[in-house]
């Protein structure tokens, strides 16, 4: 029973420990820019989260929210996922984890895959490098993309639970 992202209960509790021990004020914005992401499995931007709290927050500005996603990064209780060619998001879930990526409408859907976890790294050390984390991303075309691209048709229910890796030369008979 790991991996659950921070749960409104504690997630207080959470970010007040943090807080403190970075010598950091516990803030309303802080509190509620938390809340907003912990409450998220979508991989947020920023936009969106200000969007999301400006609700809550009028007057915040973008810039503060901005702001405050990269000090709940740099606290430990968010991280930051980067995918080739789209906007950074933001991710509650700090544990190692992987993502499926869609190509086309830049969705990001967690993969909890304990094989992903035990990869041999490579040598990196040798060119200086010291490797820290990783992720793996896996691109292709999420479910509602592909049955975009199929178009309407009777059969295509029947295919929709495929893995993301089959994208073509099949299905459209
Ligand atoms: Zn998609
Ligand atoms: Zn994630």
């Amino acid at each position: 029973m790991k991996s659950q992202p921070i749960r409104q209960a504690n997630q207080l509790a959470v970010l007040k420990a943090a807080c403190r021990k970075h010598g950091l004020p516990l803030t309303i914005q802080r509190t509620v820019i938390l809340e907003a992401l912990a409450d998220r499995e979508d991989h947020p931007a920023a936009d969106q989260i200000y969007e999301a709290v400006r609700e809550r927050l009028p007057s915040i500005s973008r810039t503060t929210v901005y702001r405050v996603l990269e000090t709940l990064v740099r606290i430990g209780l968010a991280v930051k996922t980067c995918t080739p060619g789209s906007s950074v998001r933001f991710d509650p879930r700090t544990e190692r984890h992987h993502h499926l990526v869609c190509a086309q409408c830049d969705r990001v859907i967690d993969v909890l895959e304990p094989t992903l976890d035990r990869l041999v790294l490579p040598r990196a050390r040798r060119a200086g490098f010291e490797i820290r984390d990783y992720s793996v991303h896996f691109r292709g075309l999420c479910g509602t993309c592909r049955q975009e691209k199929a178009g309407p048709s009777p059969t295509g229910t029947r295919r929709k639970q495929r893995g993301p890796r089959q994208l073509s030369g099949e299905g459209t008979s």
